[in-house]
Order: structure tokens, then sequence, then C-alpha cells
């Protein structure tokens, strides 16, 4: 299949390699340039969007932000409504969507103004979490307000364009389902990866490391059903939860869904038959989901870092995926799985190698 893919960050490079290593052709969309790229180097070919979409038998996304003259031009050729997709770039259609398919989430209300967000904050009984409606990410456009904050101010600073307020979640950890939906309607998840987040920005993932309790993972995936069949989705998706409570009381809270392949899915490289990418190519072209087999692996991101360490690249255990960007705090700029025998082993590699990695805001 001939297969385009709107954006050209690390998350469309990792899929394109996927699809040629299924015997597929691809081609990249820059949205920043708006030119279109081939896999292999950073140059622009001389082909439209036009003639890439009449080229392309398919056409997917590294990223759900997708311009509204794209998802007009290529509309017949996405495996489902590209407009579903585009609303979840707006938080409130996010949350939205979650009451509506009855997955449970954070309590929530909107506000459009700044005088509407000090009402909220001043009739707030408990700390809250305000998101932008639009454009956050990895933390950015969001604010904590606790009973000690002044309302005034942070609803001048946070009120300047619509969001949603929701509660403050004392969660215990934070977990995440990656999964793929086909068209035929069936699904494959990996288990939860707990997910660990400095200042906003995914610091590291375990993947397959965690004993994962049933009745955890079976309303995740319950969860993960519910969306993607009211979303009629092809591909995969991800859930970002907060896990709250303890033991048998545990129970979990969806975050927030990002419609695409998932920074919490790149263990997936390393330690499953499947990758998350393949996995995506699989659903795109109607391959049928695979048997997962999987090993314990941690990935670290590489955050804001001139560039991998030496002493990384040369050990037997560890993946290192560089994604050629610029680096500047708080960016990721690559990631390396090791493949561990344990959370002990796996947080023994955080411990020494986090820090080094990550240069954040
Ligand atoms: P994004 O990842 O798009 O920046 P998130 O909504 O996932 O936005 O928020 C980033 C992080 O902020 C979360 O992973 C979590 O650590 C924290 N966070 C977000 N919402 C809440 C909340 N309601 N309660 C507690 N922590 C939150
Ligand atoms: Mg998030």
């Amino acid at each position: 299949m001939k297969i385009l893919f709107i954006g050209d960050g690390q998350l469309g490079q990792m899929l394109g390699a996927s699809a040629i290593s299924h015997g597929h052709e691809c081609l990249l969309f820059s949205t920043r340039t708006n030119t279109v790229k081939p896999l292999s180097a950073q140059i622009d070919l001389s082909m439209t969007l036009a003639e890439a979409i009449a080229w392309a038998d398919t056409v997917s996304w590294e990223h759900e932000d997708i311009p509204a003259d794209i998802l007009a031009a290529a509309h017949d050729k996405f495996l489902m409504d590209p407009a579903r997709i585009k609303s979840l770039t707006d938080r409130r259609a996010e949350k939205k969507l979650f009451d509506d398919c009855r997955v449970p989430t954070s309590p929530w209300q909107t506000y459009r103004t700044a005088d509407e967000l000090k009402k909220i904050l001043d009739n707030a009984e408990q700390p809250l979490v305000l998101k932008a409606a639009r454009g956050g990410y990895d933390g950015k456009g969001q604010w904590r307000f606790s009973m000690a904050d002044s309302p005034q101010e942070l609803a001048q600073q946070a009120g300047q364009a619509p969001g949603i307020a929701e509660h403050m979640i004392p969660f215990e950890r934070e977990v995440s389902l990656v999964g793929a939906r086909s068209k035929d309607g069936s699904i494959c998840c990996y288990p939860l990866i707990t997910n660990v987040h400095d200042r906003g920005i995914l610091s590291y993932s375990l993947g397959a490391i965690d004993p994962v309790d049933p009745a955890l993972q079976q309303q995740a995936e319950e969860c993960f059903r519910r969306l993607t069949d009211a979303l009629h989705y092809v591909g995969v998706l991800a859930i970002e939860f907060f896990v709250v409570g303890t033991d048998n009381e545990a129970t979990l809270l969806v975050n927030e869904i990002a419609p695409r392949v998932h920074n919490s899915g790149h263990w997936t490289m390393t330690g499953a038959n499947t990758s998350q990418f393949d996995l995506h190519i699989r659903a795109l072209t109607g391959m049928p989901l695979p048997l997962l087999r999987l090993e314990p692996t941690v990935m670290i991101n590489v955050i804001g870092a001139e560039q991998i360490p030496a002493g990384l690249w040369h050990h037997a255990d560890t993946d290192c995926h560089w994604y050629n960007k610029e680096p500047r705090p708080g960016r990721k700029v690559g990631h390396v799985n090791i493949r561990t025998a344990n959370r002990d082993t796996a947080l023994t590699w955080v411990a020494q190698w986090a820090e080094k990695l990550q240069v954040l805001a």
C-alpha cells in the first residue's frame, strides 16, 4: 500500500520505518514547512500535497492537529472520519467524549473568559488544575490552583483563553494503555504501562515491568473499547490514566487520550514482538492484529540533551533512538530503551541516567 503520513516529526519517522518494513511505500507531509518529504532524507520533494494525496491509498497522521485544508483534501483517504479526531484537540470535546462514553474522569467544568474562571475559583472547595482548551502539551498551558492562591490573579493569567477547570487528583501513580483497533472492531492492547513525569513531561516508562492488576487492565481495556468504538477508530490510540486508591480499592480515571502512537509506547520497539508502530500499520492496512510477546523494558526519554552518551550506544542491553532534532531544554530529542530484569534494575538505570539525559526547561 501507499501511505501518506501527516507530520514528519519523530513519530512520523518511526511510523514510516515500520510501514517500509511491512512492504509498504510512504511519504510524509510536513505541517511545519508544508512540503512533502521522503522518509529517507530531510529534503522536500517537488510534489504538491494534492499530488501526494492522490498518490496515497490511505492517509494517516502522527499528530491529531491536522490543518483543516488537509482534512478536506484527504477526506476520502482517511479510514475514519478525521473530524472526530480533530475535535479531540479541544479538551472540552475530549472531556465530553469521556462523559458520553461513561468512562470515569476527574470532575470538570469549562470557562470561556477570565471572569467565568474567577467565579469557578471563588467557589472552589478543593485544588484544581486549569488547562487551556487548545494547544497544550508536555504540561504547557496548565495552571495549578490551591486554596491559598488568589483567584483574581490566576484567573487573569489562565483565563486569557478558554479552558477547563478540573479537580486535582491525588493519584497513586500514572499509567497508560496503548492499543490498536482494526476496522472490523477487533482490538489489541499492551499491558498498562507505568509512567513517571517530571514537570509535566514524560521522564520514563516501565513497560511490562510492574505486575498488572487484571481488574485494572480490564477496566482500561473497557475504556479503550468504548472510546474507540465511539470514534469508529482505526489504528493505535493511547489513554493516559490516574490510578486512585490502593490494592483492591485501586481504580482508574482517564486523564487524556492521544489518537495516535504515543511516547509511552516507545518501549515496545524493544520490549514487544510487535511495536506500537507496527501495530498501527497492521490496523491501517487490514492485517490481523498480533498475539503479543513482551519483555520488560524501561524507556527513558532524552530531553534537551546535546547527545546520547557513547556508553549507552555501546551497551548490549540498550537501544538508543536519536531524532535528529535541535536540542533545547524541555524538547524531546530521543529515547533509550533498556532491557531489564525487574523493577529494581529499571529504577537503577533511571537513577543513573535520567538526570544526564534530561535538560528540562
Ligand atoms: P499534557 O500531557 O497534554 O501536557 P496532561 O493533562 O496529561 O497534559 O497533564 C500533564 C501532567 O500533569 C499529567 O501527566 C499529570 O502528571 C499532571 N496532571 C494533569 N491533570 C491533573 C489532575 N487533574 N490532577 C493531578 N495531576 C494532573
Ligand atoms: Mg498527558
